[in-house]
Formats: C-alpha cells, structure tokens, sequence
C-alpha cells in the first residue's frame, strides 16, 4: 500500500508499505477523512520524538473498517468509525491507574505516527478495535467527526486540567484549533471571562464565536501585561497553554493566583527545559499547580465528544478552512501546516 511518510528528520514523502495485518482484537480501516496536526510538524521538522524512518504520517481518521480480528464483538466490516488519535493498550497498569495515554511508557498510547504508522495510507491498522473505535453517527460530517480526533479532545483536556469552575477567569494561548478547542471547552465547563491570546484575524473571529469574551495580541506587548491591566493587577483562576514558545510557560505561571492551575497541552518540541519564574511561583510556595497532558483517546472518550456534536453542544467544523479530494492531498495538507498561512485553521483530506 501506498502512504505518506516521515522518511527522517526534516523529510517526508510517499512510500510503499506492506498492507497491515490485524491480531485478534485489532482491526484495518481504510480513511476517509484525515487532518495532519501541528504535532506532526513538530515530530517530523523539529524532530522532537528523535529519529523516525519511513514511518507513515497521520493521526486523526474517520475510517471505514475493512477487516476485523477473530475476537472483535462491537464493529464489522463496512462500518464508519471515528478513530482516535490516542488509542491506549486498554490492558495495561497504566490505564487501570487511569492515564491510558501512557500505556506501556510515557507517551505510548500515541501510537499512530509516533510508534506505529498512521492513517495517512491506503490501509491503517488499529490496535483493540473494540476498545478504540467509536461508530459515526448517521448525518454527522466527515470534518466534524474528525476534529473530534484530536483537536476537540486535546482542546478540552487543557480545559479538564485547568479545573475551571463556574464564573473562573481563564487564559487561554493560543488559538489554533487546539486553543479554539481549549475556549470551547473552558465555555462549556462555566468559565466566566475567557482571554484568548493569538494574532490571526481568522482565528481571533473563530475564538469570539467560542466564547471567548476579550482577544490579546501576543504581538502587541507581553501578554502578562496586557492581561494584568485588564484584570487590575488581579491573578486569573487558569491558563491553558495551547500554543507559543517555552516562554509562555513562564508567562503563564505569573498570570496565575495562587492555588490557580496552569494547564499545558502544548508540544515544546525543543530545548531541554521549560522556565518557570521563582518569585512568581512563590519561591516554589505559591500552590500554582503545574500540568501538562497528553489527550485521553479510546472509545468512551470519542463517544461522549460524537454527543456533544450530535446534541449541538459544540460545532468543530468551524476549524475546517481547507477541504481537499483524494490522498494524494495529505502531502499538501502537511505542508500548510507547517507554513500556517493566514486563512488556514485545519485542512481536512476526504478520500472515497
Ligand atoms: P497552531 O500553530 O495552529 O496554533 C498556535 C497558536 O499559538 C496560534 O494561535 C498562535 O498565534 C499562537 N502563538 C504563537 N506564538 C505565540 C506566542 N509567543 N505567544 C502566544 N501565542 C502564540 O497549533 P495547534 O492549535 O494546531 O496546536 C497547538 C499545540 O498543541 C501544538 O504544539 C500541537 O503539537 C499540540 N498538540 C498537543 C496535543 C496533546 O495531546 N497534548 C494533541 C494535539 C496537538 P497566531 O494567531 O499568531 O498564529
Ligand atoms: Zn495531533
């Protein structure tokens, strides 16, 4: 089979690849909706996961199932899935102490474009199907169903770790699809004021239909500043960092009260360490709680997200500037991406 590949740092390109083979509880899918995410910018340009050769390139799919494994109950061949980009080894300590993300190792519940190939193929394999797979609803798009992927689980995950409370303040940075998920979510979860820091006239339009109440231009002056002033020198309740620099690691820890949560979802693709500033964090006293999360995936996850859609709580297909026909266009999609033109949020490549 055919798939687009990081052939090595700095490299990508199509290959030929035998076609996956399911084990009992897996299952194949061909696509029929992909999105490349910045994450794989950052794998394949930044090379933050370290060398990768000729591994396929994808993590967010709606798929058909074309092949089950002897033991897979819940899915059939021909059925329409939403698959998610986290897909845990639901038989691991790791996900009985109840963070499947990090199924057999740090980050290892990210399989697709990570440790195994992913979906930017002809054919993908998926590790558990029953426990990983979630049925697309009839009448749901194909670019709804497939934001639910990544960006709106990820989005809400910053928003899950920020423990926002009803009427908190929240900072959100960075409004790609990502951070645009963080607003929603914030919004859902009762967040009173929402700041939502970016310069994109497309995604500040995107972050105000959100929920976002008041816009910060990174690129006008230190966010910090600008945040302060507007809060009358007050601390808000949570930052969520879903875009920026390492730097904005220690921006969010001084725009934060003590007790408040500064949530990360962000991948810090370079450098060995990330700042954070002493005084601000009350000389290590300050109760500012630090995390950072990798999205939760598998079925029930992607379940309650296709609810959420199917019950108009949340409508993702606004991130999707860019449609395009055919695999083929995945090579195109990785690359706007990586160059984040102005009138780009996510391109989605539909293939029938
Ligand atoms: P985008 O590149 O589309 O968005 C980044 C945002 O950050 C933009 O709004 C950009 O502003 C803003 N930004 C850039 N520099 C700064 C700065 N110095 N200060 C403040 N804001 C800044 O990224 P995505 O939304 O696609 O992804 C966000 C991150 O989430 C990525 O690192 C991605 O790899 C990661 N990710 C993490 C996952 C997880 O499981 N934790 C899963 C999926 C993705 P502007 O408007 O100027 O462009
Ligand atoms: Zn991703």
């Amino acid at each position: 089979m055919k798939g687009f590949a990081m052939l090595g740092i700095g490299k990508a390109g199509w290959i030929e690849k035998e076609d996956p083979v399911a084990g009992p509880f897996d299952a194949i899918c061909r696509p029929l909706a992909l999105s490349p995410c910045t994450s794989d910018i950052h794998t394949v340009f930044e090379g933050a996961l370290g060398e990768r050769t000729d591994m396929i390139l994808g993590h967010e799919a709606v798929g058909e199932v074309v092949e089950i494994g002897s033991e897979v109950k819940d899915f059939k061949p021909g059925d329409r899935v939403v698959v998610p980009a986290i897909t845990p080894d639901w038989r691991s300590l790791e996900a009985q102490a109840g963070f499947a993300q990090h199924s057999g190792g740090m980050l290892a519940g990210w399989k697709y474009s990570n440790f195994k190939d992913g979906s930017m193929a002809e054919l993908f394999h998926v590790n558990d199907a029953d426990m990983n797979l979630a049925l697309l609803p009839e009448g749901m798009s194909l670019e709804s169903a497939v934001m639910l992927t990544d960006m709106v689980t990820t989005g809400f995950h910053g928003a899950e770790n920020a423990n926002i409370q009803f009427g908190d303040t929240v900072v959100v940075v960075g409004i790609g699809p990502v951070g645009l998920m963080a607003v929603a979510g914030a919004k859902l979860r009762g967040a009173g004021r929402i700041f939502a820091v970016g310069s994109r006239p497309l995604c500040v339009e995107a972050a105000k239909f959100y929920g976002a109440t008041d816009i910060i231009n990174y690129r006008d002056g230190d966010i910090v500043e600008q945040i302060s002033e507007l809060m009358g020198g007050k601390g808000v309740d949570a930052v969520i960092i879903a875009g920026g620099n390492p730097e904005v690691v220690a921006q969010a820890v001084k725009m934060t009260k003590p007790g408040g949560h500064i949530s990360n979802v962000n991948y810090h693709g370079q450098g060995e360490t990330l700042p954070i500033p002493r005084v601000e964090w009350g000389s290590g006293m300050a109760h500012k709680n630090i995390q950072g999360g990798l999205t939760p995936g598998g079925r029930l996850r992607m379940e309650k997200l296709v609810s959420l859609v199917e019950h108009n709580r949340l409508d993702p297909s606004k991130l999707v500037t860019h449609v395009f026909n055919g695999l083929q266009y995945a090579e195109k999609a990785l690359l706007l991406m990586k160059d984040k033109p102005k009138d780009l949020i996510k391109p989605v490549v539909l293939v029938e």
